[in-house]
């Protein structure tokens, strides 16, 4: 095995935030304290939204979100088959079944037309609108011109509830750490009930109101989560401006397509993925990158071809913008302390690759 040398993600820590998560441990605070309001009420101000609930991970967030908005034994719910795998496994522990509905080919996202498009052929239309949950888990800080409001707004305000994830890779971490946004305060409150085990807010430790769950931020985490958003201007721009040198560095390749934002929408940079031309076999430049001591990843594999998807009855051909897409793309070393030389690196090693594996 090479060494890798250049990794594929990697938290952006300061001082700043060794300080905090060490203030926490100094007080008998170690969960159900102060840091965690704290960072639910910073994250709704930066986002513009009346509530944050924050929870032990971005897929307990999905489930806590997808039973308030009434998902349960039975439901439909339509998704992406191109996704992280959380976000059909939180329908499938709500009891509901996944429903995928095929992407669009630039963005790379289900579009309303899609939707619209499975509804009329596969259920009755109908007037009432149907409630929508984001599964924004990689997509803090991104923005939205609503042609509505006229304005630039966070796509949390683009539906009932959003969910927003803080793993090592995510844009500002918690170590572990997620959290549900909501302008509907019943929402919220059912969210907040169920991470505690089904408990009212102020109610006794033996008092369950219903069915509940231990998805709960501890004061770590949520310290750690107020550091960085603090320094949240500073970690996007940091993103931003590596996004830029890729974007610079594999421009002179076409057999390269780059990831490109449509006008309606500020991307903040989560992973920094693109896709190969036909006829280049994604698998072997991956493995030569690896053998140059560069991490990769296919991103994502298509999800309704995972085996517990499958056995649903989904199969090759269901969706085949998704699975064409999901053959051909590659996750590059992405992260905030990434240099312009790594990236310089990383384009050579990565042309050398596409030349050494296209298909006859
Ligand atoms: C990261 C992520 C999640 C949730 O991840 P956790 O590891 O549970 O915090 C969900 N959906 C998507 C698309 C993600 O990228």
């Amino acid at each position: 095995m090479t060494e890798t040398r250049i990794p594929l993600s990697r938290p952006d820590l300061s001082a700043a935030e060794v300080e905090e998560v060490l203030g926490v441990l100094r007080t008998p605070f170690l969960s159900m304290g102060p840091k965690v309001t704290e960072f639910e009420q910073h994250f709704a101000a930066f986002l513009g939204v009346q509530h944050a609930v924050a929870v032990a991970n971005g897929t307990c967030g999905l489930h806590l979100a997808l039973r308030a908005v009434g998902v349960g034994p039975g439901t439909e719910v339509l998704t992406t088959p191109f996704t992280f795998v959380a976000t059909a496994n939180a329908i499938l522990v709500a009891g509901g079944r996944p429903v995928f509905v095929d992407i669009e080919a630039q963005t790379l996202n289900v579009t309303p037309d899609g939707v619209a498009t499975v509804i009329a052929r596969d259920y009755v239309p109908r007037e009432v609108g149907l409630p929508i949950v984001h599964d924004t888990c990689e997509s803090f800080g991104s923005l939205f011109r609503s042609a509505e409001k006229g304005a630039w707004i966070s796509e949390a305000q683009l539906a009932d509830a959003a969910v927003y994830a803080f793993y090592p890779n995510k844009q500002i971490t918690t170590g572990e750490g997620g959290m549900v946004v909501t302008a509907d305060a019943a929402i919220a409150e059912r969210c907040r009930m169920e991470r505690n085990q089904g408990r009212r807010h102020g109610s006794d430790w033996l008092d369950h109101e219903g069915l509940g769950f231990n998805y709960r931020m501890d004061e770590l985490s949520a310290a750690l989560g107020v550091a960085q958003l603090r320094r949240v201007e500073e970690l996007l721009a940091r993103r931003a401006r590596v996004a830029q040198w890729y974007d610079e560095a594999l421009a002179p390749l076409p057999e390269v397509e780059r990831p490109r934002a449509a006008p309606w929408a500020q991307v903040a940079w989560f992973v920094y993925v693109i896709r190969l031309r036909r006829g280049i076999t994604r698998d072997a430049v991956i493995a030569h990158l690896a053998a140059g001591g560069i991490a990769a990843k296919p991103y994502f594999p298509p999800v309704h071809l995972m085996p517990h998807l499958r056995a649903l009855g989904y199969r090759e051909g269901d969706f085949p913008v998704a699975e064409d897409v999901a053959g051909r793309t590659i996750a590059l070393p992405f992260f905030n302390a990434l240099t312009h030389d790594q990236v310089m690196d990383v384009a050579s090693t990565l042309r050398e690759a596409i030349y050494a594996n296209v298909e006859a």
